[in-house]
């Protein structure tokens, strides 16, 4: 029988916390075959993790698509099943952790129960770093409470075209924006100790805190007309100067992985790009501590226009491999990726340096991360999920998001704030009682959805709560020519906006107002006084006729559960700080449409935001 001083000695240099990173890095790549390298650089869906995958093959890692969810969804159920995972992980050969990653792209969305914040558009709007910074520590106590140990987060697209679907991912069109909200990098992992200014930046607080994804690299938001995955095309040094930017801040803060984008640079795919990932990314950019993560069946697209199948799909792993992707989001094909990738190494094809790079750098982040140390969730944290603190926090994230346009019908006069001490009010439109429309896409589910999808305070709640007792809300979701004509209301709030998409889904031509919603604009602000709110992930048509009928207009974006930091500033709790991150264009005919450009006429310029209460 060993005694515990034996136990100790035979403990094998990679399990020991005390050695460092780099010591833990080498040993355990020494005692791994190429098969289990292989597996090592395959993440694979949360439905085909099973048994096999995780303790026989030993796959590196494995993430929830946008509305795979367990059970209930539930706090607990994430939990068991993400711990469920990790138990498997660990009782293979050489017992080596995953790294479970989900998109918690506005707090844990994806959790029923959490605080959603507002989308990244909002945020952008917000122009608030330390702000970036909070929601990024909330956000990694409520992930690691589930025991996910990363998330595909932050999407540091500059959004060019607003008919792109992924707009709201984007915290603006304008580079230097996007790269003050990198500091959510830091609230995410923590901050880089000063002697580290490139990487190990979270082992002091493991337990607190998530790896990060800087995404989709590079030029996802620059595309042709805006088509998601499409084509960007434009001159190395626009690239650079535009999209490649916020990459340097997320490095310079450590950021752990960097997911290529689906999109395409002047006709070549991303997940091809030797050029990009290798020489741009981990070599100018400096990327050189973490490692870089294909998109959802990204390499299975190199071959289009079909899926690839068969020497079709070793061809596309090899591209890839080769262009320097260190780990494949597979999802499905598990076995038939792992079978490949060691035949293109027996065969030369991928060089066996390629492989051991890949996999340095995946096993670094894994012992930087702590999963050797913290593998499992904790109990104790569970509470802290949609806890009131983080909903406060979000409630102030929202009206510092939310960007006034137009308060009254002339300078002199101004609408907002909003009287408390009127007799009754109207309050109309899709998405005045909505929380499921509020927190738009990716949020319980990929695409989102309408009605409460999650617990939170919707506008209409929020209004409610604002105003005085002697103030009766009468409220329709659309309000008949009947109760305006004879409701005798002292103003109306009317709520329009588009209703939850992900990804190409979003993809728009027409960005009018849905459900007719310039209609009932129209109807209600011909005789009452009016104010619109407009929900969204990127600015809509609203036609001359109807801004000068109306009385006040407010983006909103997205702004996820808290409705009642809208109320704060309609109410004048607090002034509006938020300005456009984005262009409001006049007219869909001017896209694309972003400052600077020859004869920049829109409906609201990039920066734009009216206050009450200063000049
Ligand atoms: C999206 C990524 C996301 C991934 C995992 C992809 O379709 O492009 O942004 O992180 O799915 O859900």
């Amino acid at each position: 029988m060993a005694t515990a001083a034996q136990g100790e000695a035979l403990l094998p240099p990679y399990k020991d916390a005390s050695a460092p990173v780099e010591t833990r890095v080498r040993d355990l790549l020494g005692r791994m075959t190429l098969r289990e390298k292989a597996a090592q650089m395959a993440q694979v869906e949360r439905t085909v993790a099973s048994a096999r995958a995780l303790a026989e093959l030993g796959a590196g890692s494995v993430l929830n698509g946008g509305g795979s969810a367990p059970g209930d969804r539930s706090p607990a159920c994430w939990t068991g099943m993400v711990d469920g995972l990790q138990r498997l992980a660990l009782s293979s050969r050489l017992g080596v952790p995953i790294l479970y990653g989900t998109d918690a792209v506005h707090g844990h969305n994806n959790v029923y129960g959490a605080t959603v914040f507002p989308h990244n558009v909002g945020l952008g709007a917000a122009r608030d770093p330390e702000l970036l910074r909070k929601i990024g520590e909330a956000t990694a106590l409520e992930v690691r409470a589930t025991g996910i140990h990363w998330t595909f987060a932050p999407c540091v697209a500059i959004c060019r075209d607003p008919r792109w679907g992924r707009c709201y991912e984007s915290y603006s069109e304008d580079p230097e924006t996007v790269r003050s909200s990198t500091t959510i990098v830091a609230g995410l992992q923590g901050q880089p100790p000063a002697d580290h200014p490139h990487g190990y930046p979270f082992l002091a607080s493991v337990r607190e805190k998530v790896l990060a994804c800087a995404k989709h690299f590079v030029g996802d938001g620059g595309t042709d007309r805006g088509i998601n995955e499409g084509n960007t095309i434009c001159s190395y040094d626009d690239l650079e100067n535009i999209h490649m930017e916020p990459y340097l801040d997320c490095i310079a803060q450590g950021v752990a992985t960097v997911m290529a984008s689906h999109s395409k640079w002047n006709g070549e795919r991303l997940h091809s790009c030797r050029y990009l990932l290798t020489d741009v990314l981990k070599g100018k950019l400096g990327f050189k501590v973490g490692f870089v993560i294909s998109d959802w069946e990204g390499i299975d697209k190199i071959c289009e226009p079909r899926v690839a199948q068969g020497s079709d799909y070793r061809y596309c792993i090899k591209q890839s491999v080769n262009a320097g992707m260190d780990m494949i989001m597979i999802p499905y094909r598990f076995e038939e990726f792992l079978e490949n990738l060691v035949f293109l190494v027996e065969t030369w094809e991928i060089p066996m340096s390629r492989i051991d790079d890949a996999v340095e750098r995946i096993l670094r982040v894994k012992f930087i991360s702590g999963v050797f140390e913290h593998p499992f969730s904790d109990p104790s944290l569970l509470d802290i999920v949609g806890c009131k603190e983080h909903r406060l926090l979000a409630r102030e994230a929202v009206r510092k998001s939310i960007v006034l346009l137009k308060n009254g019908k002339n300078q002199k006069e101004p609408f907002l704030p909003l009287a408390t001490n009127v007799k009754r009010i109207l309050v109309t439109g899709t998405h005045a009682d909505d929380i499921g429309l509020q927190c738009g896409g990716w949020t319980v589910g990929w695409n989102g959805d309408s009605g409460k999808v999650t617990p939170g305070t919707s506008i209409l709640d929020a209004i409610k709560e604002s105003v005085g007792v002697q103030t009766e809300v009468v409220y329709e979701a659309c309000a008949t020519e009947a109760t305006i004509a004879t409701g005798e209301f002292s103003y109306a709030v009317v709520v329009v906006g588009e209703v939850p998409y992900a990804e190409s889904v979003g993809d728009r031509t027409d960005l009018s107002i849905p459900f007719n919603g310039s209609d009932l604009i129209t109807r209600v602000a011909s005789t009452i006084p009016t104010l619109v709110i407009v929900v969204s992930g990127r600015p809509l048509d609203i036609e001359t006729q109807v801004l000068e009928k109306i009385d006040a207009l407010v983006a909103a974006w997205l702004p996820g559960t808290e409705g009642m930091g809208i109320a704060d500033c309609l109410f004048g709790h607090h002034d509006f700080v938020g300005t456009l991150p984005v262009t409001w264009h006049r007219s869909v005919d001017q896209l694309p449409l972003n400052a600077g450009h020859a004869n920049y006429d829109p409906l609201f310029p990039v920066g734009y935001g009216l206050k009450m209460f200063e000049k």
